[in-house]
């Protein structure tokens, strides 16, 4: 016999369904996120060098066409918001949640 799936969804309210959810860096978290880009800047394993020559082989860039070349997670649990951060050109990620605020 196959066992079903069950997924109950909470109830919104029609407020609940309408109110915009945000997500915010604390000061210390952003300190932290540029504590990581500036060491990683000089560590990240695909050079300026190896971006070129992606391009020059594929067309594209690594880090989208209007630049960027990180990306934010932001991962609500039942006691905080863990907050991530991605090098969109090696893909490493770091944490960079500050624990204290939890
Ligand atoms: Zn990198």
């Amino acid at each position: 016999m196959k066992e079903m799936l069950k997924l109950s969804l909470p109830r919104l309210t029609e407020e609940q369904l309408t109110t915009v959810q945000t997500f915010s860096i604390s000061g210390s978290e952003w300190k932290k996120y540029l504590e990581w880009r500036k060491e990683h800047n000089e560590t990240c394993s695909i050079s300026p060098q190896r971006q070129h020559e992606h391009f020059e082989e594929t067309g594209e860039f690594l880090t989208g066409a209007i630049g960027g070349g990180e990306t934010f997670s932001f991962s609500p649990n039942g006691i905080g918001v863990s907050v991530s951060v991605r090098c969109d050109k090696c893909e490493v990620e770091q944490d960079i949640t500050d624990y204290n605020l939890w």
